[in-house]
């Protein structure tokens, strides 16, 4: 007998039929005596219509408010699983975040978990109810309702397992695993039986959009087992454990890559102290992220700058750079629209040598340029031109013997 949280994403709940099979699951896990406790999302779409109405009333809608009104989205899940459950007579009990006293800072719309007390989740445990938590939401100090960031509700399983000590920490999504690279593009991936943290943590940052990526920052921090499995199918999904746990040894474990991004490039600067906090202090007060910088250095005291940023991002940055550019007296702006990243993300580069080249000589060997380089411990990016993102994913999946026979 064990204690298992099972979380259920938005398209696993998002009709009366899919609940129903959730229901079955969860039960089925129930009759086996295990104690269950359930993390639900809202149903797929309710969040952002619930934006929508939001914003059909205000402006810019009051954060305290949007929280109140995002929180529904998960009530309604949870009670309806619970109703559902119960109608197949099984004891199940619904409890908001608060109840499960989730205790959250107070940033709304992208509060972080402060404290979890779980007192109420762990007596209705002890009672053999089967209980059901709504996902993504908390609350502050004072009792207002708080919500996690989008996909939060993988957040709240994480840390609901971890505070109940819970022996696994499911999550049912709409995929059945992590994939060495995204199967839509690339025919060869196969899913891995297990990852590593940091290498999760990695690929989440890079765009691979499974698990929210605080949730693979709480596991780490509490050692929480989590299994990414399909809610569709009873097939094993893939293992997000320690590193030391018995994974398979491969240097690199995937292969990402970010459509994205956009490059900015600060042409003949000044090269003086003090000028790359110009550059980029009005960036960052505009609350615009920055993803990779190079400076290369020329002749005559001069340097060139480049960075990327996210599409959606690079108008509002170019402005931002022109205005600066004319300030420093530097000669000139160019942006280029047209990029991506791909990644090789593993462990193994911990203790293997020449990962860096074989990246490179692959890319090489297709003509594909590359524009920018960085890495991490764990990992390499390249910038490429947007055109070859698929070969280039492919191709590298091949040469570091990724590819399913
Ligand atoms: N319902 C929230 C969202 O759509 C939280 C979640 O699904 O995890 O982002
Ligand atoms: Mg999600």
């Amino acid at each position: 007998m064990s204690l298992i949280v099972q979380k259920f994403g938005g398209t696993s709940v998002a009709d009366f039929e899919r609940i129903r099979s959730v229901a079955k699951r969860v039960a089925k896990s129930f009759d086996q005596g295990n104690d269950v406790v359930v993390i639900l999302s809202a149903m797929a779409g309710v969040t952002d219509s619930l934006l929508h109405m939001a914003n059909q009333v205000a402006v810019s809608p009051d954060k305290r408010e949007l929280d109140v009104l995002l929180a529904t989205g998960e009530q309604t899940t949870a009670a309806l699983l619970a109703m559902t459950l119960q109608s197949m007579s099984y004891p199940a009990k619904s409890i908001l975040g608060y109840q499960a006293e989730i205790i959250t800072n107070r940033n709304h719309g992208s509060a972080r978990i402060v404290k979890i007390g779980a007192n109420r989740i762990k007596e209705l445990i002890k009672k053999r109810n089967i209980v059901v938590v709504a996902g993504f939401q908390g609350c502050d100090t004072e009792g207002n309702i708080t919500t996690l960031g989008r996909g939060g509700s993988d957040t709240s399983a994480v840390a609901i397992a971890a505070a109940i000590k819970a022996d696994t920490c499911e999550i049912f999504t709409d995929v059945d695993g992590i994939y060495t690279a995204d199967p839509n593009i690339c025919k060869k991936a196969r899913k891995l039986s297990a990852i590593s943290y940091d290498e999760m943590l990695e690929m989440s940052g890079l765009g691979a959009k499974v698990l929210q990526i605080r949730s693979v920052e709480f596991a780490k921090k509490y050692n929480v087992s989590v299994h990414v499995r399909s809610s569709f199918s009873e097939e094993e999904g893939t293992m997000v454990v320690n590193e030391d746990s018995n994974m398979e040894s491969l240097v690199v474990s995937g292969i990402t890559h970010n459509k994205d991004a956009a490059r900015i490039t600060l042409k003949k600067v000044p090269d003086q102290p003090g000028i790359a906090a110009k550059i980029f202090s009005p960036i960052s007060n505009a609350k615009i992220l920055v993803d990779m910088i190079i400076q290369n250095t020329r002749a005559g005291g001069l340097t060139d700058l480049t960075f990327t940023v996210s599409k959606n991002d690079f108008r509002k940055a170019m402005e931002i750079e022109n205005r600066v550019a004319k300030e420093i007296g530097a000669e000139k702006v160019f942006g280029d629209e047209n990029i991506a990243k791909v990644s090789v993300t593993g462990v193994g580069m911990r203790s293997h040598s020449g990962v860096a080249s074989k990246m490179f000589t692959t890319l090489s060997n297709e003509n594909i340029n590359i524009l920018m380089i960085s890495t991490s411990e764990i990992r390499i990016s390249c910038i490429i031109e947007e055109k070859y993102t698929e070969l280039a994913v492919q191709v590298l999946h091949k040469a570091f013997g990724l590819d399913k026979d």
